[in-house]
């Protein structure tokens, strides 16, 4: 081997070098994305938003390195619709879904139905490996199962909510499912197999967050950590309500006890990507649902009028965090109105992937990275179909709300910039704008199957 041979390997080998760590860095630059949804979780009831008697140091965590949406807003005001629209979004009144499904393992018509493409199938085509962990409330047949929905991997449940404490999951199967509430008590799944587990779902759940980080740190990953803390049952085991021996009502004391295991599942998902050295790149966005009903978990929204099945601020105004350390500037707020759809079309614009043309979202990507051009929502709008029927609309700071839309009609309409708590009905003070938000109302309505916001 002569000299220049050497000299040509040892070059041929740099280059390689080079070449393997050029191809890692581009590889690196898809962020990873981790979507934690709180179920149930008000408003006001974290620390960033001005809780003072439940803790939420880990939660604020990604509010002080990130932004802070203050008008963000879930797409339906109980659990199952809002989710669909977040999955999808777009409006899902669109595709049927403006009820909460039943929970029916045998019917493949009840859930997302097979036609709307999931963020996790929009992820896909960037080669991301997406896991959902948690609360799926999206269709219970196995054709609507996560792993049927561009996941790769699940563990959790497929019914509205459940049990907390493993010595209750006690069905083997849905067919043991005799009514609905049955379904609270189903082992848990992981991908489509029953499995036994010893700890309390909160951190089961946490647990299973930090282990997939772990699983799948060398690539691309989408994780959807959908905690049902804190929607009922109440329960919490005593490490948490040891926390907060000062709450003697019991009801409320638990729900912050709830809350603080779910934010020490948010702290443990920090640390994980910390020690991975994974932060910078990561995208943490934090939501809630819907809020809470106020009466039956206990949760205080403070001066936010109403609460869960509500259109007031109080049931459809969520908490709502994005960290990208990389990225955004830390510590900022954000007052651009958004709503769930908007989230599946932002990630598709930063990772520069196709989703479907009829999405009703608009990427709030701007409002992350403090760019001037955010495009807004000429309106935002919400039909709730039980209780006789409700109505709203957002536009701007106005905000009409109608009541009884199936009987008797009632219009509240508000300015949000001078009365955020919805207290004073505005609407015989400004006739011209009751009738220009009643007849976006009920022209929307009328097309709701296929309107635009
Ligand atoms: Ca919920």
């Amino acid at each position: 081997m002569t000299k220049y041979t050497i000299l040509f390997m040892l070059l041929f080998s740099g280059f390689a070098l080079l070449y393997a760590q050029n191809l890692t860095k581009i590889l690196n630059t898809q962020p990873n994305l981790i979507l934690i949804l709180a179920d149930d979780l008000v408003y006001k009831d974290v620390g960033f938003n001005g809780c003072l008697n439940i803790p939420t140091p880990n939660i604020d965590k990604i509010a002080s390195q990130g932004v802070k949406f203050t008008n963000a807003y879930v797409s339906y005001p109980v659990c199952g619709p809002s989710r669909a629209g977040l999955i999808t979004g777009r409006y899902q009144d669109r595709f049927g879904f403006g009820r909460n499904p039943l929970f029916a393992p045998n019917d493949p018509n009840m859930g997302l139905p097979l036609s709307e493409e999931t963020l996790a199938s929009v992820l896909k085509k960037a080669n991301y490996k997406s896991v959902a962990l948690g609360k799926w409330h999206l269709g219970a047949h196995k054709s609507l199962h996560p792993l049927e929905r561009g996941f790769s991997d699940f563990y959790g449940f497929l019914s509205g909510g459940h049990e907390y404490f493993p010595e209750k999951f006690l069905l083997e199967d849905a067919y043991q499912c005799k009514d609905q509430f049955d379904g609270y008590r189903t082992k848990l799944l992981r991908d489509y197999d029953r499995i036994e587990e010893t700890e309390y779902l909160t951190d089961a759940l946490s647990r299973e967050a930090v282990d997939y980080i772990d699983k799948y740190k060398d690539q691309p990953f989408f994780l959807y950590v959908a905690y049902n803390a804190p929607h009922t049952p109440l329960q919490a085991t005593d490490k948490y309500l040891k926390r907060f021996s000062n709450i003697k009502n019991k009801k409320r004391k638990t729900y912050a006890a709830m809350v603080s295991g779910l934010d020490d599942g948010v702290g443990r998902v920090l640390d994980k990507l910390e020690q991975l050295e994974l932060s910078e790149n990561t995208i943490i966005c934090f939501l809630s649902d819907n809020d809470g009903h106020e009466k039956r978990n206990n949760s205080n929204n403070g001066h936010l009028r109403g609460g869960k099945s509500d259109l007031f601020e109080g049931g459809i105004r969520v908490p709502m965090l994005v960290k990208w350390k990389s990225k955004i500037k830390k510590g900022t707020r954000s007052n651009h109105i958004s709503a769930f759809w908007d989230v599946l079309p932002t990630v598709a614009e930063i990772l520069n992937v196709e989703m479907l043309s009829n999405i009703d979202g608009i990427s709030f990507l701007p409002s992350l990275l403090k760019k001037s051009h955010q495009q807004r929502h000429d309106y935002l709008y919400w039909e709730f179909h039980e209780l006789n029927g409700r109505q709203a609309i957002r536009k701007d700071n106005w905000k009409l709300v109608k009541y009884n839309v199936k009987t008797e009609s009632n219009y509240f309409l508000f300015d949000l910039n001078t009365d955020p708590s919805e207290i004073k009905n505005i609407s015989k003070e400004h006739p011209e704008k009751l009738k220009e938000l009643i007849s976006m109302l009920e022209n929307t309505r009328t097309a709701s199957k296929d309107f635009k916001f």
